[in-house]
């Protein structure tokens, strides 16, 4: 054991090798330092199970360098989402059409009128570049924008019910994912909350006979992720815009997802559009940019200009900006709907594809795959794709997955190699299958699947 620690490399001595030397050109001494440094520590704790063999320079240099490419290399990259899930929130959500990247990037390598009106030459607003776009989409008077819906949602709170009381119903008091609650936001805009109603059932009455001089806002919140069947009622939009009419009170919803393109008219789902909300009367509007609507991480706030204005001006709304690139992309989306281009929008574009549209891409990939030569049985067999992204849960979508076998192996660690691979493809796994569906791989993606596939064959065989 003695002999073993005696032969484990110094790193003053691994630094002094023309090998390492000959690498300062591509990473910095200090960087190249500490990472000898933690190898070295590494080693020493792996002594017992190192050979003579391990220790021999060119081994440990080796090592080194893989640990060095290891950590310089990006850590957020691409992701192959072979999940079927078309708004996965851990995969980034809604993808984005190829003008919207665009955009990104042009705002990014060069200086822009962010906040500067090109027509008077005086300070504009970063809001003015998707406000127009908004209105003249959902029909609202104004708009604006901040980081993501749940900060609207703080937002519209603590301007209109701050010290004051939100009446909101019992059977839509959701959490979502990370742990959002309204609940709980409510408590960060200091305004207080008044449930009313039961889980299944909520009455108009129920909302007016708890009204009271306190009372700043009703809130009806989109129940996005789950669904109440069998005895229930709940109040619509409507009902609750002509008491609050009548009283004096502004409504605001919180319709989570936020739809501008009708999926109804495709048959998917029951989901009601933005536009729809509008024109019922509601008073406040907000929703997520990045999930139905398909654009980026936003809280897109419509409805009245006297609200709208005041909530403009609240100190928070500084806090919980967009940027720039955000503002990039969001106009880029919405551009889409207003020049009616809808098949450009990624994610419009991947829930509404067809079944034969699914199945003609898993033949794809099944050649691809075959081609390849790889010791594994493949199959394409017919499943569903969901939504996802909290919209639209008992939401179906046929399509075909490529289902596959590995006879030798087994089925979890070679996902553990799918997701480690220099292209990762996150899958989902049934019984003792991997299933690939398709709907949410982009074609020019195959390719890297098949890739993939080899280097989990290669790490499988290596075990
Ligand atoms: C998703 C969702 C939110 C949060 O939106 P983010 O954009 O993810 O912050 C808030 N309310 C409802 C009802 C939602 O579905």
């Amino acid at each position: 054991m003695s002999q073993k620690y005696r032969k484990l490399p110094a790193v003053g001595k691994l630094l002094q090798s023309p090998i390492v030397k000959s690498w300062l050109s591509e990473y910095p001494l200090s960087k190249i330092s500490k990472a000898a440094s933690s190898l070295v520590d590494q080693m020493r704790c792996e002594i017992e199970e190192l050979l003579p063999d391990d220790f021999q320079e060119s081994v440990v240099l080796r090592r080194l360098k893989a640990m060095l490419e290891k950590d310089l290399q990006p850590n957020l990259k691409r992701v192959i989402n072979a999940t079927g899930v078309v708004l996965h929130t851990n995969l980034g959500r809604a993808i984005l059409s190829k003008e919207s990247t665009d955009m990104i990037v042009q705002v990014a390598e060069s200086y822009n009128n962010l906040e500067l009106n090109l027509d008077s030459g005086k300070r504009g607003s970063r809001y003015s570049h998707v406000e127009d776009l908004l209105c003249e989409l959902t029909g609202a008077e104004a708009a604006m924008v901040v980081n993501n819906n749940a900060a609207a949602v703080l937002l519209v709170l603590r301007e209109m019910a701050m010290g004051g009381e939100v009446i909101v119903s019992r059977g839509e008091l959701v959490e979502i994912g990370g742990s959002f609650r309204v609940s709980e936001v409510m408590k960060e805009s200091q305004a207080t909350m008044v449930e009313v109603g039961t889980t299944n059932k909520t009455h108009l009455y129920d909302y007016e006979n708890h009204i009271t001089e306190a009372t700043k806002l009703l809130l009806k919140v989109h129940t996005s992720n789950f669904r109440v069947v069998g005895f229930t009622k709940s109040v619509s939009s409507e009902e609750l815009v002509e008491l609050g009419n009548k009283k004096g009170i502004p409504v605001y919803e919180d319709l989570g997802s936020g739809m501008l393109f009708d999926l109804k008219a495709r048959r998917i789902g029951d989901e009601p559009t933005v536009q729809e909300v509008v024109k019922s009367g509601v008073d406040i509007v907000s929703f997520s940019g990045d999930k139905l609507l398909g654009g980026p991480q936003a809280g897109i706030i419509v409805g009245k200009k006297k609200y709208i204005d005041r909530i403009k001006k609240n100190q928070l709304n500084r806090a919980l900006r967009v940027d720039k690139f955000t503002v990039a992309a969001l106009q880029g989306t919405l551009l889409h709907y207003v020049k009616e281009e809808y098949e450009k929008i990624p994610t419009l574009q991947l829930i509404t594809e067809t079944e034969e549209q699914q199945l003609e891409k898993a033949h794809m990939l099944v050649n691809q795959i075959k081609e390849s030569k790889l010791a594994i049985e493949c199959e394409i067999i017919p499943g569903f794709s969901q939504i996802g992204g909290g919209a639209l849960p008992l939401e179906q979508l046929p399509t075909h997955l490529v289902s596959i076998a590995y006879p030798n192996h087994s089925v979890s660690r070679a996902v553990d190699f799918m997701r480690q691979a220099p292209n990762p493809v996150v899958p989902r796994v049934f019984q003792d299958r991997i299933q690939l569906d398709v709907r949410t791989i982009l074609p020019e993606e195959f390719p890297l699947v098949v890739e993939t596939l080899k280097f989990v064959e290669k790490r499988c065989s290596n075990e």
